[in-house]
């Protein structure tokens, strides 16, 4: 196969509906802009017939080619894989739901030529989405704008095209908890936005639970500041200058003659309220020392089953995973 120039890198978890339409729309854009391009699936370790509608593709077009993961690893490490494997000069990341508009891609390759190195899609409206998801993007941008020292664009998702260059840059990152966003902010280069609507899924269901958005939205934070973890000490700087001043307004008092008020009541209060200060700090403590267990154990961040389409001669990827190995070329 002769080198693409353009890779689109996307990942896939339990998609067997959307894949078919999700392959057409993006073949068709593709193909009017009379470059070489490749296609990247990720197979993130799905249940249903994810990798057999995947290896079909393949067979009717061997510019698809498949990472076939040994299990689920999450949306973020399977982003990562496409983008370890891909061969592109410009690769695009996006969902394979059909929730980012293919028809976007050549927008963002237009600004490409025009010397930018990240483009990153930017939702102007969200379609088909709950009030609750809404409300809690909003919340968690908000959030990670106020607490990390990044600057990470506003409504910007995982819609985005990278230059090789940038790309070469994440595949040095090799960190566990995966905030891309962050991470793509993080390596700087020129970036420009561009608005699109986002559209409702074409078809199947979310495969982020509100479980895995809280999870996200705490490798964001904690990836990218530690001020929660300062927060602590000035918390408890507060907390400790109060103690005293009652103490001696107590003691004051108890000297003046008169008994304080010591009601049960009181002090039940004042120690629910310390413990459960100190419980939420000590798991804020908690989640950084996760991230740390999770990185010092160094394994790799995926396992890889099966390699489709991918030559031998190829550019070798970045994973330090035995996937190389199992690398199976094809026809192609
Ligand atoms: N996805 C994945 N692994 C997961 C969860 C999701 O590869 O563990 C993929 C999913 O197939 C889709 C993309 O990541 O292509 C975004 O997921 P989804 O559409 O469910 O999230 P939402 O758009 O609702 O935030
Ligand atoms: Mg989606």
């Amino acid at each position: 196969m002769t080198q693409p120039r353009f890779s689109i890198v996307a990942p896939a978890y339990n998609e067997e509906q959307v894949l078919p339409e999700f392959y057409r729309r993006l073949q068709e854009v593709m193909d009017k802009l009379g470059e070489p391009w490749e296609m990247v699936l990720v197979n993130d370790g799905s249940r249903d017939r994810t990798p057999q509608v995947m290896r079909t593709l393949h067979a009717q077009d061997p510019r698809v080619c498949i990472v076939d993961f040994a299990r689920n690893f999450g949306h973020q490490i399977a982003v990562t894989a496409g983008l370890d494997h891909a061969r592109g000069a410009a690769m695009v990341t996006i969902d394979a739901d059909l929730q980012d508009p293919p028809e976007v891609i050549p927008e963002l390759i237009a600004r490409w030529k025009e010397g930018y190195q990240v483009v990153y899609g930017v939702r102007a409206e969200r379609e088909g989405e709950t009030w609750f998801k809404l409300f809690t993007a909003k919340l968690f941008y908000r959030l990670i704008g106020a607490l990390t020292d990044v600057d990470i664009p506003l409504e910007a998702g995982d819609f985005r095209l990278l230059d090789r260059e940038v790309v070469q840059e994440l595949r040095r990152m090799r960190e566990h908890r995966r905030f891309l966003r962050g991470m793509t902010s993080w390596v700087g280069y020129r970036q420009v936005g561009v608005p699109y609507l986002r559209h409702a899924r074409f078809a199947g269901e979310t495969k982020y639970p509100l479980r895995k958005m809280v999870r996200l939205a705490l490798d964001g934070i904690t990836g990218f500041s530690d001020l929660p973890l300062k927060l602590a000490s000035s918390a408890g700087f507060v907390l400790l200058g109060l103690g005293l001043l009652v103490g001696l307004i107590l003691l004051g008092l108890r000297i003046a003659g008169s008994m304080p008020l010591a009601g049960q009541g009181l002090a039940v209060t004042v120690a629910l309220l310390l413990c459960g200060t100190q419980l939420v700090f000590l798991g804020i403590i908690g989640e950084y020392l996760a991230r740390i267990y999770d990185e010092v154990r160094g394994r790799p961040l995926y396992t890889v089953q099966e390699l489709v389409g991918f030559d031998e001669q190829d550019e070798p990827s970045q994973n330090a995973t035995t996937s190389e190995e199992k690398c199976y070329g094809s026809e192609s």
